[in-house]
């Protein structure tokens, strides 16, 4: 058998650079292990702006022009909504933070989504004694519901195999690249932290950052926004609401802790007073990278080998451009930004 493209990992990433190949007419091969489940627990969140400085996200406005579009490809390839638009609450927490927002609001890159005005709406519940700031443009992406049905439209086609792929199988040909008699003109590793695994790439700065995340039934915190304090509390319908996430530097599992969990109580506690019940309790591990930017590119010494990495925090907002970055690199020859290019590790 013989395809255009060998990927090896379906997340974010792994969707996103599937979806640049189908656009193109070339053929691939998806390989998933579910060892890594960051794109699967995601909050998928997108928002332009850094809620603690009050400063534009990297690149944001251009990877929304791409994000959002691809996003509802999707909807319309599947028939169901994956994009859900809300407005983000950010609750002040003095008169200071008051005035550092209106005056990040005049920036230009940010007045599309910073509102200018204090919002000193009450809502039960809710301790926000200095009001919000109110972010507009932002929402979420199901990232989960989407990756379940694009893994599924896969399946339907043959072009995924759920089992590892074992490095130590790959050969290295003149024209490509040859795996248990499958060959392909090239391979991308979306592997998400699984990169730590794989003896072509793993010695490319990736940092573990756990995260944790709950699903609480709050019947009486009616909003129909995401409210961000010490954490985000963004209602998923049906008196839901996902609240996360805990950063933690040194845990390598998967798994959900009682730490984690009395982390995230705590936190929510010291904003939002109504009773609630844990229904939810899910951990992942963001791909970070310690200069907070994308791993792109090819192998120095193997062309036909190819990363895409480091989405960080902010995957659904960057996957589909870094995804058409790649592209764009291995097929027309077009050079990547030296911000995302692995070269700046090598
Ligand atoms: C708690 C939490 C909250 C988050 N919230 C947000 C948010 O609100 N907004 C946002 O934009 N981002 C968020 N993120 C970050 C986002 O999830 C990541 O940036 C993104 O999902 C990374 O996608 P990826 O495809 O690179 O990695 P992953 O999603 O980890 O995918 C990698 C895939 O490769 C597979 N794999 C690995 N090794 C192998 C192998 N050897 N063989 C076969 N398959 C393999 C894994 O099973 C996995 O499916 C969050 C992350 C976490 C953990």
């Amino acid at each position: 058998m013989q395809v255009d493209y060998i990927i090896v990992g379906l997340g974010l990433a792994g969707l996103a650079f599937t979806k640049e190949l189908e656009k193109n007419n070339k053929s691939y091969l998806v390989f998933e292990n579910h060892s890594q489940n960051s794109s699967m627990v995601a909050g998928g969140v997108y928002n332009p702006v850094v809620l603690k400085r009050f400063t534009p996200v990297w690149n944001a406005t251009e990877q929304l022009a791409i994000a959002l579009p691809f996003y509802e490809d999707l909807e319309i390839l599947f028939k169901k909504k994956y994009h859900f638009k809300f407005d983000i609450y950010r609750i002040f927490k003095s008169v200071e933070e008051q005035n550092n927002w209106f005056m990040a609001s005049d920036n230009p890159v940010l007045s599309n989504y910073m509102s200018t005005k204090l919002i000193n709406e009450k809502h039960e519940g809710i301790l926000a004694d200095f009001g919000y700031g109110k972010l507009i443009n932002t929402g979420r992406i199901d990232t989960k519901t989407l990756l379940e049905d694009y893994q599924d439209y896969l399946l339907d086609r043959d072009l995924i195999k759920y089992e590892s792929f074992q490095y130590s199988e790959l050969k290295i040909t003149e024209n490509g690249v040859e795996y248990k008699g499958l060959k392909a003109s090239k391979i991308v590793f979306c592997e998400g932290f699984g990169l730590k695994n794989n003896p072509f790439f793993n010695e490319l700065p990736m940092q573990e950052a756990k995260g944790e995340l709950i699903t609480i039934h709050a019947p009486n915190l009616n909003v129909d926004f995401l409210i961000k304090s010490a954490l985000f509390v963004f209602p998923l319908g049906n008196n839901l609401y996902k609240v996360g996430a805990t950063f933690n530097w040194k845990d390598k599992t998967q798994l959900p802790t009682e730490e984690g969990k009395n982390e995230l109580t705590t936190k929510l506690e010291s904003f939002i007073t109504v009773p609630y019940k844990i229904v939810e309790h899910i951990a992942g591990i963001r791909p970070t990278v310690k200069d907070r930017r994308p791993l792109v590119g090819k192998h120095p010494k193997h062309p036909n080998l190819a990363v895409l990495n480091g989405l960080g925090t902010r995957g659904v907002m960057i996957a589909p451009t870094v995804a058409k970055a790649l592209y764009d690199h291995l097929e027309n020859g077009i050079a990547l930004d030296k911000e995302i290019s692995i070269a700046r590790f090598l």
